[in-house]
């Protein structure tokens, strides 16, 4: 007999089935979607495994996803002939969620009262498989991984627990079937036991999926496929349109809404290849964790290879998505030869360029867009600044940062440049932990009396890039918090001289008192209205990386 166990949800994984069941999402045709997504994944993992593995005892020649409908039952069921699951697995990844960050997601989701934020932030963290619990009361899971014996089946109802057994004749790969809750009559929203809704949804959404999508035609008879598992990479670039694109997006992203840009490239030649990449309009959560993942995927001749090939996209643009599919590599290449090949190389310097070019032209052409992308992403972009020095002017030509000048909207390096007074010769900033910290600080005053404009600089990596970089436009960049700093005219100067002279022993003095806690005691230029500040020698640490590598014990 087999033994059934009982276990429970981890406690994220609980609350998000619960907003599922109680579904605030709208559209709750993405269900559909996501269960085709894992499906093609699945299926995907079971090639390439089967092509690394000469031992692996699987068939690859019929890979195939079918959706089975019962209307009788009320049942639907989205099969795969795929990699499959071993019942740690299906622990692991159905019972948890790993994503890094869910518990402050799911904080931020309580604090959000209003339906449209709230779909807005499931929307951006994706639930996947878990959004079949918006269309049924129960799910079913048998699952056999490819290589092992003994199968698993997986139920629940979404509710705190589920159950898992052992099952011996289970199929390789995965079905999932769902026990539909009862037609939403009155809104007529949905029927997912109807042959041609579920047809409409595939078409609309996994068109693109390479793998055959079969259903059984009306009144029965062998499985028709109903996709046209067109790469669109591989398409003329008029005949895909928008929502194409939008669709595969979400797919080969698991976002859920629409990217911000759209990038296609395409090379001929000696090293022949196409990609498809695309920006999104969030960060996503774990753009700034350790453990994130997910960028470009790498195909050969249309064959799935990698997830996250980083040989293709630098980590500064980490949060690009999308595929490149190399027609000149083989499909045995690994991250080893990747690393070497020189075509990669200059392939992934292209792909940047065209990246940092589409950047430059949303900031030409669609300024609330470009505004969108710096918000979001512009802290990963700026790592780029220490770490890609071929495209630091291309980088800093679309960075943009707040500054006195505006209170809110933040200046590019150009519009900076533009402004300065003829007698500036250097761009200045200054660094600290926030805006408001740094507008009460005494350093801004001598530049804001004179109407100097100063960069407002709050993101750890501003820190260190400025002290790497030299210049913009032949300007340097120039700390106000940090030795000399010459605003005077001649006159002027004349005058601090004499001041000079005239306080020499108060200084002297001073300085010997103090001793033990500054090197020196200078009058200052660069005060209006507070009678005394600290400041930096210009090759000293900002107060802000002080504390820092305090804080590291350093
Ligand atoms: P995601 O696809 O974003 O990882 P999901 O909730 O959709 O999140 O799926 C969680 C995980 O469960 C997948 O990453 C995969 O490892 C596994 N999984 C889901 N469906 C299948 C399937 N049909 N075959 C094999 N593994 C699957
Ligand atoms: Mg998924």
């Amino acid at each position: 007999t087999a033994k059934v166990e009982t276990l429970e949800f981890q406690s994220e994984a609980r609350q998000l089935l619960q907003l599922m069941i109680h579904s605030i999402y709208s559209n709750k045709d993405t269900f559909l979607r996501e269960l085709v997504s894992n499906a093609s994944d699945a299926l995907d993992k079971l090639r390439l495994e089967a092509f690394r593995d000469k031992e692996l005892q699987v068939d690859t020649d019929d890979l195939h996803i079918d959706l089975d409908l019962d209307a009788e039952s009320r049942t639907l069921t989205v099969r795969d002939n795929g990699i499959g699951m071993s019942r740690e697995e299906v622990v692991a990844l159905i019972g948890t969620i790993a994503k890094s960050g869910t518990a402050e997601f799911l904080r931020k989701l309580k604090d959000n009262k209003d339906a449209a934020g709230q779909q807005d932030l499931i929307g951006q963290f994706g639930v996947g498989f878990y959004s079949s619990f918006m269309v049924a009361d129960k799910v079913t899971l048998l699952t056999r991984k490819a290589g092992e014996d003994t199968g698993t089946r997986w139920e629940s109802t979404g509710e705190g627990t589920y159950t898992v057994e052992p099952v011996d004749d289970a199929p390789q790969g995965t079905s999932v079937t769902l026990h539909l809750k009862p037609e939403d009559t009155e809104e007529h929203l949905y029927d997912y036991a109807s042959r041609a809704k579920v047809v409409e949804i595939v078409r609309r959404y996994s068109d693109f999926i390479t793998w055959p999508i079969r259903v059984e035609p009306e009144g029965g008879g062998e499985p028709e496929t109903v996709n046209s598992r067109k790469a669109l990479w591989a398409r003329p670039q008029s005949e895909v349109t928008e929502d194409e694109y939008t669709e595969f997006y979400k797919h080969v992203s698991h976002d859920w809404s629409a990217p911000l840009e759209t990038i296609r490239i395409s090379a001929e030649g000696t090293f022949e290849y196409q990609a498809l990449l695309f920006i999104p309009e969030r960060a996503p959560f774990d753009l700034f964790m350790r453990d994130r993942k997910r960028g470009v995927q790498l195909y050969v001749k249309r064959v799935f290879i990698m997830d996250d090939c980083e040989e293709l996209m630098p980590e500064y643009l980490r949060f690009v998505k999308g595929v490149v599919d190399a027609q000149d590599l083989s499909l045995n290449v690994s991250r080893e030869i990747l690393q070497k090949d020189r075509q990669i190389q200059l392939m992934r310097r292209r792909l940047v360029k065209r990246v940092l070019a589409t950047v430059k032209s949303l900031l030409a052409d669609k300024p609330d867009a470009y505004a969108t992308f710096w918000s979001e992403f512009g802290r990963a972009v700026k790592e780029g600044l220490l770490d890609d020095f071929d495209n630091r002017d291309a980088i800093l030509d679309i960075a943009s940062f707040a500054s006195t000048d505006d209170d809110e909207k933040p200046t590019t390096l150009a519009a900076y440049v533009a402004r300065m007074k003829e007698n500036q010769d250097a761009i200045y900033y200054m660094t600290g932990e926030s805006r408001a910290a740094l507008e009460n600080s005494p350093h801004l005053e001598a530049f804001r009396a004179k109407g100097y404009e100063v960069l407002l600089l709050t993101d750890p990596i501003d820190e260190m890039w400025v002290g790497a970089v030299p210049e913009f436009a032949g300007k340097k960049f120039q700390s106000v918090a940090k030795g000399e700093v010459d605003l005077d005219s001649e006159e002027e100067k004349e005058e601090a001289k004499k001041h000079q002279e005239e306080y020499t022993d108060l200084l002297a003095w001073m300085t010997e008192a103090l001793v033990d806690k500054v090197k020196e005691v200078r009058l200052s230029t660069r005060l209006t209205t507070s009678p005394a500040c600290v400041v930096g020698d210009t090759f000293d640490l900002t107060p802000n990386l002080e504390k820092m590598y305090r804080a590291m014990g350093q």
